[in-house]
């Protein structure tokens, strides 16, 4: 009877969105997420395809409306799109609202097309410079031309783009207005994230500093008229309006503790973990109640059931502290973005 109940931790927030990594693996060795020689997981560790489908249609049964697939890289994943083409029948039923993906874009050009086709309308293009130079530095293996054109392959196939961006301070700050009118002239949405201590952050050389997004928007302010819009997403995103250019901009700032009472979502790795919090360790391992029961999905919706009854209250990132308490060593690409 609790199986099949929707997905309510015990603060009472419905758990509807679901961020799935489909592999830790990348093109790019971004300076804020990845080492440059990353060390990467055993290929029987991640959860198969057919596991990833499993897993994520048993959510999806349990109330989940909304599947964001991430990474690592998710377009460099074998075969991703045959999961994606699996997943559309949820979008056919009317059991998901929205499947969607968030992407460093070096493989839209490729696979924009096949990704419409499967349902998806939207999708999350990371880019934090428009700089050639910058972009191989901050990306270190990426080239920027390659990602422009998955950029205009996504738009011609009918996805909305939108940008996210990394604030990183003596790197993208003078680039600010120049990357708000490109985004504006091709009607893309724009959102700032502020950098998270995770990985190897600290150990680059000027890329990879905090910049804190309200410095960032009192600069945006000294150029446009800001309108403060009352969206909220259940997620760490506030967003604003540029009257000037009547484009949405989001800040991301996931060190501040003001979205935790509307939090509706969890992360999926590529492995099975379930974590509960972008900022607490929690987890719940749900492969293994998967791996053993192949034929009978009760096991896996009973351990989901049991890891959402710990979901923590809210998490604990602080730059003021010396020590490590308050951060999270994960990799980014391990539990996806
Ligand atoms: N590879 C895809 C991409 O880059 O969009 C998806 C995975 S990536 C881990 C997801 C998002 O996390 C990207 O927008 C990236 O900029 C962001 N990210 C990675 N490390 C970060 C950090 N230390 N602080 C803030 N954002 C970070
Ligand atoms: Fe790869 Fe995305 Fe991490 Fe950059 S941010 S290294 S593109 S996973």
């Amino acid at each position: 009877m609790l199986m099949n109940a929707p997905l309510i931790d015990p603060f009472a927030r419905a758990i509807t969105y679901l961020r799935v990594s489909v592999t830790d693996r990348c093109d790019f060795r971004c300076v804020y997420c990845m080492s440059e020689n990353m060390q990467f997981l055993p290929k029987k560790e991640l959860l198969t395809l057919e596991e990833l489908e499993r897993m994520c249609s048993t959510f999806v049964d349990l109330g989940v409306k909304k599947l964001r697939i991430t990474g690592g890289e998710p377009l460099v994943r074998r075969d991703i799109m045959t999961f994606f083409q699996s997943m559309s029948r949820h979008l056919d039923s009317g059991a998901l609202d929205e499947l969607t993906l968030t992407t460093n874009g070096s493989q839209l050009a490729r696979f924009a097309e096949p990704l419409y086709a499967a349902g998806v309308r939207r999708v999350n293009v990371s880019l934090d410079t428009l700089d050639e130079e910058k972009f191989a530095r901050v990306t270190r293996w990426g080239r920027l031309t390659q990602v422009l054109k998955g950029i205009d392959a996504a738009q011609t196939a009918g996805l909305k783009v939108k940008i996210n961006a990394v604030a990183l301070k003596d790197f993208n700050e003078d680039e600010l207005i120049t990357v708000t009118e490109w985004c504006a002239s091709r009607d893309i949405a724009l959102t700032w994230i502020e950098v998270m201590p995770m990985g190897d952050l600290g150990n680059e050389d000027r890329v990879g500093q905090y910049w804190s997004l309200k410095d960032l928007r009192t600069q945006l302010a000294e150029r446009y008229t800001i309108t403060e819009l009352s969206e909220r997403t259940g997620g760490p995103a506030r967003y604003v309006r540029l009257e000037e250019t009547g484009q949405k901009i989001g800040f991301i700032t996931p060190l501040t503790h003001n979205f935790c009472e509307s939090c509706n979502r969890v992360r999926l790795t590529c492995t099975g973990e379930l974590y509960l919090c972008l900022g607490q360790e929690d987890m719940a391992d749900l492969r293994a109640p998967l791996r053993s029961n192949p034929k009978d999905n009760a096991p896996l919706r009973q351990a989901i059931h049991d890891a959402i009854s710990l979901k923590p209250k809210g998490h604990d990132f602080d730059y003021s502290r010396q020590k490590a308490d308050g951060q999270v060593t994960r990799h980014m690409s391990h539990t996806g973005g």
